[in-house]
């Protein structure tokens, strides 16, 4: 389908971004367009005002700050996924990145992008809730820092409100083992199950672990009933077969045309374990 009509602007500075947004309750803003623009072809999404954040200055950042690295909004998934940077210091996102679609659509689509639409099968918002990172938002009502747990509240819904663009998104660096897992009937579609995990130990065992869910539940969820089993243990093989059970049965999954709820708890089941004891031995 055609696009609908609609306004096009193009600010350059975060200031006009935010004050044109907050002018017309059915503006919207866009990054990469590459959900955007198929919702509003599907009449799904009806924006009267699209405002591109691309001449805004800055927003292309990517820095080690501290114990973080920081990204604009508008780094594109293709460069998080060839920077040295990221390899170094996230390798997580090195790992997931690749899984997200095609080059074509890893050109164009954004990190911010990513997070804003919270596509419970979008790689980005399990990897920033796995690792424990947060987003920086603001509105001509100033700035505000959400956590990932914070985040995504339901299918493509977030806590960001209409009004608010994200201008930063920090994720922590400390080192951690970890793992990410996906199942996908073909190369660069979306996965059918997501599994993304950090895990923190000292002598006794694991000291902290965040087990992130996606593409077989309808919302990004942690599964806290298998992190507590994992904390205060020695990863171990028994232990990642209960861990991934309680993990599996804590969700409800959906059914649709590509694979049925009993399918996608299998997935996740088996992707819990697995990604439980490749980051047990990245520790
Ligand atoms: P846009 O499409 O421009 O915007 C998406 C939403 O976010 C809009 O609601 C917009 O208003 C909002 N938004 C954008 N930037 C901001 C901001 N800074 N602050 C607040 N709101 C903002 N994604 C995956 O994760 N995995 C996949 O396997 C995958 N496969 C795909 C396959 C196809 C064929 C296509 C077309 C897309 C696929 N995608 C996939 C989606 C792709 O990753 C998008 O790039 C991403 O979801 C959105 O980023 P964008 O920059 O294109 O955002």
């Amino acid at each position: 389908m055609k696009l609908p009509a609609i306004s096009y602007t193009s600010p350059t500075s975060m200031e006009e971004a935010c004050a044109m947004l907050s002018a017309d309750d059915d503006s919207k803003v866009i990054a990469g367009g590459q959900s955007l623009l198929p919702v509003m072809a599907m009449r799904l999404a009806q924006p009267t005002v699209v405002v591109d954040l691309a001449k805004i200055p800055g927003l292309a950042a990517l820095e080690e700050v501290g114990d973080y690295v920081r990204f604009g909004p508008m780094v594109t998934h293709a460069t998080i996924v060839s920077s040295p940077l990221v390899a170094n210091l996230l390798p997580m996102m090195s790992s997931a990145g690749k899984h997200i679609a095609h080059p074509q659509i890893r050109n164009r689509g954004t990190l911010g992008g990513s997070l804003a639409h919270g596509d419970a099968a979008g790689e980005w918002p399990l990897v920033l809730l796995a690792l424990d990172g947060m987003v920086e938002v603001q509105s001509v009502r100033g700035k505000r820092t959400i956590d990932a747990d914070a985040l995504f509240v339901g299918p493509y819904m977030t806590s960001i409100s209409s009004d608010e663009i994200i201008t930063d998104i920090w994720m922590p660096s400390r080192p951690r083992g970890w793992a990410y897992g996906e199942f996908s009937r073909r190369s660069g579609d979306y996965g059918l199950a997501n599994v993304a995990i950090t895990l923190a130990t000292e002598d006794s065992g694991v000291a902290d672990a965040r087990i992130a869910v996606g593409g077989a539940v309808g919302k990004i969820q942690r599964v806290p009933g298998a992190e507590d089993l994992l904390r205060g243990s020695k990863v171990a093989a028994d232990l990642a077969e209960r861990a991934s059970i309680a993990g599996a049965e804590s969700l409800t999954y959906i059914s649709d045309m590509h694979g049925s709820a009993e399918y996608r708890r299998g997935l996740v089941q088996e992707l819990i374990r697995r990604t439980i004891l490749e980051a047990g031995a990245r520790t």
